[in-house]
């Protein structure tokens, strides 16, 4: 699975997630300086994007893949083409809140801001929804060493908008007992 991360107008991260023969998670990833890339273009299909870069190397990009409406953002004015930008902008209109951390980033059900497929979330049944979120929210606040505080702030993302409606559901007491669980280290 591709994903783009640590977006600015410097340069992105392109990075694939995929799996060794023990079945842990690998991740490899690139960085790409703006200035390396030739343009970045819809496919005819609107299915992927293509970046190609000056070297002639591409990549081909879902369009669902989490970091896209940001790489839009964060893209040199000088790659866009008329035709992109009424798509773009259509993006931007399109985009909706995310259940889990409250921006308005949600474009082809993924979470530009905190990568949660809001697939994973959404139950007809409100409770098993709202199970869901938490258990999202859990993770998304999760520390990795018993010492590290939360950090609350990391979600706040300049590239878009906050849902005034949004809640935090989970309390720092919640988090900390789920970080004590799952993601600290062993001693
Ligand atoms: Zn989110």
């Amino acid at each position: 699975m591709l994903y783009l991360s640590e977006i600015n107008d410097e340069y992105f991260t392109i990075g694939e997630i995929g799996f060794n023969e023990e079945m842990e998670s690998v991740f490899s990833d690139r960085e790409v300086i703006w200035a390396d890339v030739k343009s970045i273009q819809f496919s005819k299909s609107k299915e992927d994007v293509v970046i190609h870069l000056n070297n002639g190397e591409h990549f081909h990009v879902p369009v669902d893949t989490s970091g896209l409406v940001s790489l839009f953002k964060n893209m040199p004015a000088g790659l866009n083409t008329p035709e992109q930008t009424v798509f773009i902008e259509q993006i931007y209109s399109e985009l909706s809140s995310c259940k889990v951390c409250g921006n308005v980033a949600v474009w082809q059900n993924q979470c530009n801001v905190c990568h949660t497929d809001q697939d994973d979330v959404v139950n007809s049944d409100p409770k098993v929804e709202l199970e869901n979120i938490k258990e999202e929210q859990l993770q998304l606040f999760a520390t990795y060493e018993e010492d590290e505080p939360i950090d609350w702030e990391f979600h706040i993302d300049p590239n878009f908008k906050r849902d005034p409606n949004w809640k935090l559901l989970v309390n720092e007491a919640e988090i900390i007992e789920f970080s004590r669980e799952n993601t600290w280290e062993e001693e």
